[in-house]
């Protein structure tokens, strides 16, 4: 529209050049807009390939780091993971983009090319023409309960530092409590560290070795159920627990294990401490025998002393602390045929907790648990004890 001013000069010609103007700079932001985004988005797949050795947030690739964050705008709070997680579709294309960065791979063969049928949500291999879900080859496999449910759960398991109940996941996500506590387990299953490499040696630093006892304080129960129960006042029902922290990383490893006989725990030592290493205890009998086996032992013998300089167990007692009070206070009742797996969730937590060195956060947790679900399998019957097959944990 044209505009006359009150000395009937037109300013069209002024209007022209400020929409001139604007258009040029309009088209120049556009144009670098969609330059922006034509470089996101059809970047070479070798850069891409490159980053494979790399965390997919933690790539050297500063545009490959943006075109992930830009398309993957993840939660960091449990508000925004429970709006994030309320669209199935989401949540699919979430653990594939964890599960298979470099794009879906068959879990049948391994081959690079699959169809997605999208009626039924599944990828077809293009090789062996077998379809597979997100979910085939994972802890979440013939579940029948959506990934919705499936995430929560899991952002709650990894971040609730004194764990979460069955009856509370149950009442949080809505399904049945005998479904949340199998839930629980596979999650449990997930979080099971994979590292098998010795603590110690000689850049590791010391390691703290010491053991605890899980299970009812018969000193505390009615004389007639202890009688019924457990016969003898001095049988001991507890489940015996073996842990070791690694000063340095401040990382534990723990275990239930059958007795603390010096054969178990001595076994137990050489397989996850490097020999050479220094070992702090106490002046417990099953370890007196490890100076023989090329370590540097030290003991603080608890009837005198707890601390003595640098030689000590409280790093692994605060452990043991904070796994009795999940153990009391939120699970109350664990079978001892399922306790290696309380103790495997509390030392997944333990592990990827925040410190002044290393501030993880939930998302970080979280992002490590779900990259950890793949090639791991928990039927019912196993967890259960009814196949055959299942293992006790001694
Ligand atoms: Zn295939």
């Amino acid at each position: 529209m044209l505009l006359i001013d009150p000395a009937g000069n037109s300013s069209s010609s002024s209007n022209v050049t400020a929409r001139t103007c604007s258009f040029g700079l309009g088209a120049g932001f556009g144009c670098f807009a969609v330059l922006l985004a034509a470089a996101f988005f059809f970047m070479p797949p070798s850069l891409v390939r490159d980053c494979k050795h790399y965390f997919v947030l933690d790539t050297p690739h500063i545009f490959i780091y943006y075109r992930l964050a830009m398309k993957q705008p993840f939660p960091k709070t449990l508000i925004q993971a429970t709006r994030y997680f309320s669209d199935l579709d989401v949540c699919r294309e979430f653990v594939a983009f964890l599960r298979w960065p470099h794009g879906v791979h068959c879990v049948h063969c391994g081959h690079g090319k699959a169809s997605f049928l999208t009626t039924r949500r599944i990828w077809k291999c293009a090789k062996c023409r077998k379809q597979f879900s997100v979910k085939t080859g994972t802890i979440f496999e013939d579940s029948p309960i959506g990934l919705d449910k499936w995430l929560l759960a899991l952002w709650l398991v990894v971040n609730c530092k004194n764990g979460i109940s069955s009856w509370e996941i149950h009442r949080s996500i809505g399904v049945t409590q005998k479904t949340a506590w199998f839930i629980l387990h596979r999650i449990r299953l997930a979080l099971k560290h994979g590292d098998w490499s010795k603590m110690g040696g000689e850049d590791g630093g010391p390691v703290e070795v010491d053991e605890t006892f899980i299970g009812p304080d018969p000193r505390k129960m009615h004389a007639d159920r202890r009688q019924a129960k457990y016969g003898a006042m001095y049988a001991r029902p507890k489940i015996p627990v073996m842990g070791m922290l690694e000063r340095e990383s401040r990382k534990v490893r723990a275990a239930v294990v059958p007795n603390v006989k010096r054969d178990t725990l001595q076994a137990a030592i050489l397989d996850g401490i490097e020999q050479g290493s220094t070992v702090y205890t106490d002046a417990g009998v099953g370890y007196d025998n490890l100076a023989a086996q090329q370590y540097v032992h030290e003991t603080v013998n608890h009837t005198e002393e707890y601390v003595r300089g640098q030689v000590h167990t409280q790093g692994i007692d605060n452990f043991w602390s904070l796994l009795k009070r999940g153990l009391k206070g939120t699970y109350v009742a664990v079978e001892p045929f399922h306790l290696d797996r309380y103790v495997d969730e509390q030392v997944f937590r333990y592990n990827n907790r925040a410190t002044k060195d290393n501030p993880l956060t939930d998302l970080d947790r979280f992002l490590l648990a779900v990259s950890q679900v793949s090639g791991k399998r928990l039927t019912y019957a196993e967890l259960t004890g009814k196949d055959n097959t299942t293992q006790l944990p001694f």
